[in-house]
């Protein structure tokens, strides 16, 4: 683990400083701090204006369109943004960049490549990720939605479910099922599926607060070109995991940051509310910065190995289900300083993701509301808690696995279910 910078990254870091100071609008406090009617809007133009100065995923090749940076310019600029608050790319590029477009780059082939990189950045692709269903999220390799070849397409049918941001998304990548008669993990198959078509029907879900954050897709004889598997047919698991790698992976390097000022603000409350004094609030807060220290020790650890190119293996799950965890109990806490001041309803629900809230979010009781009740799926997406627990404990420890209940090709193990 490295705990320092060459020293030729200030020349870089003071080159993103005169970027910020220069693009950002004036009196810039955080992301948290534009107005939330304003914020989707004033994202897609900070978008445009990364992708115009080569900023947009930053470290993907020029050849492709993106950044040319190497790996060190780009954690130097996440750190740089990070610490104004400044978003590192557009709303719903977690799927479009981080996950499939990572993975594109990873496993596609060279037309995948030139075909579909271009259109993430320009925006012309936004995605969304198919792979929950009603029967298996944490055993996700028991997936039933399947595809069956029809000449030179495939024909799917299924129901996907918990699709995040399915509503604003043209394209899905999809998990289904391929080959019925090999076991479960064998015949699955990752595609690159268009939303715009009659055979895919997007049903929203309302969460707890009340953002219409996922939705429901169901597939009826919905259609893509054979050549849209990524990664080879049956051969979806491998790139499925891949994608889970930099699901849980991403932002390891500065999430600290994060967390760091979330930390601050429940420092300034505990002061506002008297409770600053209270032991058992100053031993939380003890606790609560060792655990962002561990996290900033881990993102450096993440580092390390981002530096040396070595794809997120997994031991993100490390980093997964500590932070989703800590972020229970800090949120918790708040929710314990407030007191009966907790009960007056949510605030800017949007400010508050599944982790640290957006810097410049205001501090208020209500804020802490929203995070407390967004805390709670962010120990449930991307793997559950228990299943990171299983993922730590066999692939990163070594130990046995746990028995497997079901055996034999997919679809025996169907007929054993019902
Ligand atoms: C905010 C949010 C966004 C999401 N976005 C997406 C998305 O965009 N696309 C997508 O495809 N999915 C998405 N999901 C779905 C998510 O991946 C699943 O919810 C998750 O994998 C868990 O699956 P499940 O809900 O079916 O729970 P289940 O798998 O039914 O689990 C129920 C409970 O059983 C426990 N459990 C299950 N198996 C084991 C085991 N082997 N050992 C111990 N305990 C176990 C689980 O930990 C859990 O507590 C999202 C979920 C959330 C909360």
């Amino acid at each position: 683990m490295d705990l320092t910078y060459p020293a030729v990254t200030d020349t870089f870091r003071a080159k993103i400083n005169t970027f910020l100071d220069d693009n950002l609008p004036d009196g810039w406090a955080g992301i948290g701090a534009v107005p939330a009617a304003e914020r989707y809007d004033f994202q897609m133009d900070w978008r445009r204006t990364l992708k115009a100065n080569s900023l947009l995923a930053a470290n993907w090749p020029a050849e492709y369109g993106g950044g040319g940076l190497t790996h060190l310019e780009m954690v130097v600029m996440y750190e740089e943004f990070a610490k104004r608050g400044v978003p590192t790319s557009g709303p719903n590029d977690g799927f479009s960049i981080s996950m499939v477009g990572n993975t594109i780059l990873h496993w596609g082939s060279d037309e995948q490549k030139a075909h579909y990189i271009p259109r993430i950045l320009d925006g012309t692709d936004i995605w969304c990720q198919g792979y929950s269903e009603p029967d298996s999220g944490s055993d996700l390799a028991n997936l039933g939605c399947k595809a069956v070849l029809d000449g030179d397409e495939w024909v799917v049918n299924g129901q996907k479910i918990w699709t995040s941001s399915g509503h604003t998304a043209n394209m899905i990548f999809v998990l289904a099922r391929t080959d019925q008669d090999v076991t479960k993990h064998a015949g699955i198959s990752f595609l690159l599926m268009s939303m715009e078509q009659p055979g895919v029907e997007i049903r929203p879900i309302t969460n707890i607060v009340r953002q219409d954050h996922f939705n429901e897709v169901f597939f009826t004889d919905a259609r893509c070109p054979k050549d849209n598997v990524l990664g080879g047919v049956n051969n979806g698991w491998a790139v499925g995991n891949t994608l889970l790698g930099f699901e849980r992976g991403v932002g390891a390097t500065v999430q600290s940051l994060g967390f760091r000022a979330e930390l601050d603000q429940f420092i300034e409350l505990a002061r506002d509310n008297g409770k600053l004094d209270d032991p058992m609030v100053r031993q939380d807060i003890a606790y609560f910065h060792t655990c962002v220290e561990i996290m900033r020790y881990r993102g450096m650890q993440a580092l390390t190995r981002f530096l040396k190119g070595q794809a997120p293996g997994p031991e993100s799950s490390i980093g997964k289900l500590f932070w989703s965890e800590y972020h229970l109990k800090i949120t918790e806490a708040a929710m314990n300083v407030a007191g009966m001041k907790a009960t007056i309803g949510f605030g800017d629900e949007d400010a508050r993701g599944l982790g640290p809230p957006a810097i410049g979010t205001e501090n208020t009781v209500p804020n802490w509301m929203a995070s407390f009740m967004i805390a709670r799926p962010g120990t449930i997406y991307a793997g559950t808690s228990q299943v990171q627990r299983n993922i730590v404990g066999e692939r990163v420890l070594g130990l046995p696995k746990e028995p497997r209940a079901d055996s034999g090709t997919w679809k025996e193990s169907q007929a054993n279910y019902s």
